[in-house]
């Protein structure tokens, strides 16, 4: 199984940016989201591609090179990185979301925004069907669009900052499981994490590996989000 994953944006399109000192860069941490979650998901046994636009000069260029890069691979699943903002904050927690337009990319945003608002403790904003998105419009396979959290909240700022190797290990272990849902799931996938005796609670029972695989499906946690639409 495949995964390509994106930054959103690109070197000279750059996306959102909370203020100096704590505020966040969206292109930049985007970028450092998919080379970790690229690194895990290989470890896990599941081949991945990342992409970063460094060409183009314009929003259109910049959506189409993505798009065309993602449909050049064979793959299974896309995936874009980008972070949101809404209106600074140094004292609002905001959160994290995922957005998709399939029904397949509803199952997969459902549980990358659970697993990783699980793991790291970001205000759960829940899967949002957004039917204006290029990159979820342009690309063939299953595909979700992660908004990690708010660069312009300094409390989401604050946690991405300490739990950055969590969020990212919970985007790529929600992938993984995605790709192990196969017809030919890959028993390497499994016994990898297994042995890195992964920190965190893998619960539930219909996984083709069994009710113990640690790529089984995670609790849900609460969701809070209000009906703000940002705009990272
Ligand atoms: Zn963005």
């Amino acid at each position: 199984m495949k995964v390509v994953i994106s930054s959103g944006h690109g070197k000279y399109i750059r996306g959102a940016a909370g203020p100096l000192p704590w505020g966040l860069d969206e292109v930049n941490e985007a970028r450092r989201v998919v080379e970790q979650v690229a690194t895990n998901l290989r470890s896990f046994g599941v081949e991945t591609i990342t992409y970063h636009d460094d060409v183009s000069h314009t929003q259109s260029e910049n959506l189409t090179r993505i798009v065309d890069f993602h449909n050049s691979k064979t793959r299974d699943m896309d995936i874009s990185i980008h972070f949101n903002a809404y209106e600074v904050t140094t004292t609002t927690a905001r959160g994290c979301e995922v957005l998709y337009v399939s029904s397949a990319g509803l199952e997969l945003a459902d549980e990358i925004v659970d697993k990783v608002c699980d793991a790291v403790g970001f205000i759960n904003r829940g899967p949002k069907k957004r039917t204006d998105l290029a990159f979820l419009n342009g690309t063939e396979e299953i595909a979700a669009l992660v908004e990690v959290c708010f660069c312009d909240a300094k409390p989401d700022c604050d946690l991405y900052r300490k739990e950055f190797e969590n969020v990212c290990a919970a985007i790529a272990s929600r992938a993984a499981f995605r790709t192990s849902l196969s017809p030919t799931p890959s028993p390497l996938a499994c016994s990898v994490f297994s042995a890195r005796g992964h920190a965190y609670a893998f619960i539930a029972p219909a996984h083709p590996h069994g009710a113990q695989c640690p790529l089984s499906r995670s609790l849900a946690c609460g969701r809070k989000g209000s009906g703000l639409r940002g705009q990272g």
